[in-house]
């Protein structure tokens, strides 16, 4: 497994455990741990899950061991997601032990997609609560506080979590996750989400104002909104329409859109930086790039997942865009935003069928857009999926591990490309944080989201600086503080 590899298995599939740092006096008497797997919504229900748990009696801790209750919120998109749980699940076998009293809960997709048969495969399992169930994990532990096992997964149209306000874990206190949609009715064949998460829905705009102003009046100075497919954002003040497929078929005048509502939250304040994930290449419209050229605090950064560059590739996988269409957004992207606007994608080598001559579209489309960034996967069949029902998952192993390393080293050509055309120039950073590597160093993103590591000096975390960028990595810009911005 080459290094690179390794680090984005570690990023898609990364785990967070909780340090809440909001908590200030409280009259909890019980503690919950909860570790984060998967995607970025994943991690933002933690902290709407937190926030119902300290409701009802439990304060977050990080430390293991003072646990009344472990939640692992769980990802099903790769079988390797769902192998790295339930081997988390069997390193649970000593606690429960030494404390029989502890409660073991699966929360999110993996939760969602075995329902009940987690806890016949699991048995160290007590509670299992799917996404759109956590308003009833109170319930739930009732019923475990009473001997029994606990199971909710029922799927809701309405679901958005949107009057609570998420207990922020691991924060930086400088940039924060606000869920906009739930959800996805897009149906890619390869994929296990729209199982999982149940039909898409947009919560109300008020309450994500309402949340972003609260996390402004806490220090707080980028937001990234969040949905499968953030694009499609549809919310409408008749709220008999359940979900953005009622709400399109009614022909709802009044409806608030991204563009709408990314100028909205844009508005709340020049100094938030705003950035917004994920982007489906279908759904992102030129009022969106056109809102985002508007204003200077949505960053110039983009995440458009490809997939493939084969339009035959993308046909199989219900992906509803050709190759054409995509190169054509990418060309919007760059006339509207300009050249330096980070464009990053997710590639999947291996699909059902994928030939040498696919995978060579897939090479030349990359070429053609040279992403800032990628993470890539090789396609791992998913029970349930119409690719796993209707397709043959043929190609063999190595060649999908060959064709993956393939897309690895084309896309660190291309992060070296790009970011070498950031070095001499000076960068608008937002410091987010002490460098992994070394306490001297500060780490923090540009607009077009890329990371840079420069020296500490008499800086603070939250600070907007101009950073020369003097060197760089495929992974990194290094620089050198020029000029202090307003705090
Ligand atoms: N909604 C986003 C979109 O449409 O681009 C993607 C969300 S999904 C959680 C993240 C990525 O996981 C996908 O873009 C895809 O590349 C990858 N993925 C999904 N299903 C997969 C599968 N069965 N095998 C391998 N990778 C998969
Ligand atoms: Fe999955 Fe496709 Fe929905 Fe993304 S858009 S979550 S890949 S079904």
């Amino acid at each position: 497994m080459t290094d690179l590899i390794k680090d984005i298995s570690i990023i898609s599939e990364g785990i967070s455990t909780n340090e809440n740092k909001d908590v200030l006096v409280s009259q909890n008497t019980r503690k919950l741990y909860i570790e984060s797997y998967g995607c970025q919504m994943n991690f933002a229900d933690s902290e709407v899950v937190s926030s119902i748990m300290s409701k009802n009696g439990f304060d977050t801790t990080s430390v293991l061991e003072e646990a009344d209750i472990i939640l692992l919120n769980t990802c099903s998109i790769r079988d390797k997601a769902e192998k790295t749980i339930r081997h988390r699940l069997g390193q649970f076998n000593g606690i429960k032990r030494a404390n029989p009293g502890i409660i073991i809960g699966v929360l999110g997709c993996m939760a969602e997609r075995l329902k009940k048969q987690l806890l016949e495969e699991e048995k160290i399992v007590d509670l299992v609560a799917g996404p759109d169930a956590y308003r009833d994990l109170p319930n739930l532990l009732s019923q475990v506080d009473g001997g029994q096992k606990a199971v909710n997964t029922i799927l809701s149209r309405e679901e958005t979590y949107a009057d609570i306000s998420p207990v922020r874990l691991n924060s930086n206190g400088v940039s924060a996750f606000v869920s906009i949609t739930r959800g996805c009715d897009n149906m890619c064949t390869f994929c296990v989400v729209p199982f999982t998460r149940g039909r898409e829905r947009s919560r109300n705009p008020e309450s994500i104002i309402k949340e972003v102003k609260e996390l402004i009046i806490n220090g707080y100075k980028e937001v990234t909104l969040l949905g499968q497919n953030v694009d499609s954002y549809k919310w409408s003040p008749n709220l008999e329409l359940k979900g953005k497929a009622q709400i399109e078929k009614a022909g709802e005048p009044n409806i608030v859109v991204f563009s709408d509502l990314l100028e909205l939250v844009a508005q709340t304040n020049p100094l938030l930086r705003v950035r917004f994930s994920t982007s489906h290449p279908k759904d992102l419209s030129n009022e969106v790039l056109y809102v985002m050229s508007k204003y200077e605090n949505i960053c110039n950064n983009i995440h458009l997942p490809a997939q493939s560059g084969s339009t035959r590739i993308l046909e199989l996988m219900n992906r509803t865009y050709t190759r054409e269409w995509y190169m054509e957004r990418i060309d919007a992207i760059r006339s509207v935003l300009g050249e330096d606007c980070g464009i990053s994608s997710d590639m999947m080598t291996g699909f059902c069928t994928e030939t040498d001559e696919d995978q060579k579209d897939t090479l030349d489309l990359m070429d053609y857009v040279k992403f800032d960034f990628a993470y890539m996967f090789h396609y791992s069949e998913r029970p349930g999926t119409h690719a796993a029902k209707k397709l043959t998952d043929d190609v063999p192993s190595d060649v999908k591990s060959a064709r993956l390393s393939e897309i690895i080293t084309k896309q660190r050509e291309h992060s070296l490309y790009r970011n070498k055309l950031n070095v001499d120039k000076i960068e608008q950073v937002l410091i987010e944080g002490f460098s992994k590597r070394s306490d001297d160093d500060f780490n923090g993103r540009t607009n077009a989201n890329k990371v840079v590591i420069f020296p500490v000096e008499n800086y603070k975390i939250g600070d907007y600086v101009d950073v020369l960028i003097t060197d760089c990595t495929s992974g990194t810009l290094i620089g050198k503080v020029v000029k202090q911005e307003i705090a």
